[in-house]
């Protein structure tokens, strides 16, 4: 092998991606996890999980470390067969308790965290590697096409081990997509990646899910990441799906007091339910019906607290504040409240330590869970 072919072109601009709207079309399908459970050394990896991934549909699945998500998707890939339920591709059973499509047979697209190319193949190689259906020059030629969109074509005869993070990423991407899957499995596919440099190849790769059409299920466990990305966001927790919903409708209605506090930092205070509301130092906070008479926990979200010239808004005093910018975080102490508050207060101003300012409540950012929910 030439040792030359492995030299990068000069003037290379390594952090442009291709043009947009050229990546390649695929035929989505729909993607259902009906009932799944899995099992390992009778630990619950997955248990009981159904939903219906549609037509070009991205969806993320969202949960800590240990929760199940992997298995999901070595389950939906075919790595691994399910002990109980059905996975179907466009209503097709390929997974069952009689049947059991192969990996190679599901036209499922697989990127997984350690992503690894081929350390001894060139990256146009790494990218055509999956095309062997395909004669060479078509491989190629499609390899070539999948590594311009990514904006990686100088480096097709470089190898793996000369090529940053993000540009193995981005091979790694190409090659997912140049077989042109109509579901593609992504597993924590930016986790290894600064956070400035994740930013710019998860918004890139956004563009290149959307161009191709294919549907997706990304695995992250990260909650910005998934709004950012998703269409639908589910929420997994201990092998089990807790919520599934679009970014806005998980953000702002939690199931359950986990699921708020996953999204969010939170002002916990303990408080009593009398008749339909809660008498809070800030006003009445009304409270689901099924809570009527008990010990909840109201939480607020810092941004939830917000300053206000109205008479009637609680005052506090200032114990400390930190300036982000556009907005400051302020540790606030209320007359009434046992625990300082913090809130995140929108604007280019920072108020003193020792201030006195008024603040009331944005209901939006408001949530009433039964005390002992945890
Ligand atoms: P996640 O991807 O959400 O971090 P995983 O799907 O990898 O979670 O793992 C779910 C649970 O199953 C964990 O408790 C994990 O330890 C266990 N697990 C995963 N794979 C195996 C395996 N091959 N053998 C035994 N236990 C496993
Ligand atoms: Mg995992």
């Amino acid at each position: 092998m030439n040792p030359l072919d492995d030299s990068i072109p000069e003037n290379q601009d390594s952090s442009s991606w291709g043009p947009r709207g050229s990546a390649a079309a695929t035929f989505p399908a729909r993607l259902t996890f009906d009932h799944i459970t899995h099992v390992f050394k009778g630990v619950d990896a997955v248990n009981d999980v159904s939903l219906d991934l549609a037509l070009g549909e991205i969806i993320c699945l969202l949960g800590p470390s240990g929760c199940g998500k992997t298995t999901l998707l070595r389950i939906a890939a075919g790595v691994e067969r399910p002990q109980k339920g059905r996975i179907l591709l466009n209503g097709e059973e390929v997974a069952g308790p009689n049947i059991f499509v192969p990996p190679e047979k599901r036209n499922v697209g697989l990127m997984f965290q350690d992503f690894a190319l081929f350390p001894h193949l060139s990256i146009l190689d790494n990218v055509a590697f999956g095309l062997n259906a395909l004669d060479q020059a078509t491989a190629a030629s499609e390899a070539r096409a999948a590594l311009r969109r990514v904006g990686m074509s100088a480096y097709e005869k470089a190898y793996p081990h000369v090529l940053s993070g993000g540009e193995q990423q981005r091979v790694a991407l190409a090659r997912a997509i140049v077989p042109r899957p109509s579901v593609l499995l992504m597993d924590e596919p930016f986790s290894g990646l600064d956070q400035r440099l994740r930013e710019s190849v998860r918004d890139e790769t956004l563009s290149v899910l959307r161009e191709t059409g294919a549907s997706c299920l990304l695995v992250t466990h990260d909650p910005a990441e998934a709004m950012w990305m998703a269409d639908r966001i589910a929420v997994m927790r201990s092998g089990q799906l807790v919520q599934v919903g679009t970014p806005q409708q998980v953000y702002c209605h939690p199931v359950d007091i986990d699921t708020a506090r996953f999204f969010s930092e939170f002002n916990e205070i303990p408080c009593v339910s009398r008749g339909g509301k809660i008498a809070t130092a800030f006003g009445n906070v009304p409270t689901p019906a099924r809570l009527s008479d008990a010990a909840v926990t109201v939480m607020i979200r810092p941004q939830g607290l917000t300053r206000s010239k109205s008479k009637s808004a609680l005052e506090g005093f200032v114990l400390d504040a930190r300036y982000l910018g556009d907005a400051s975080v302020v540790k606030i102490a209320f007359e009434g409240i046992e625990q300082p508050l913090m809130a995140h207060l929108a604007g280019t101003g920072i108020p003193a330590k020792g201030d006195s300012i008024r603040i009331s409540l944005d209901l939006d950012h408001v949530f009433v869970f039964a005390a002992g929910d945890t």
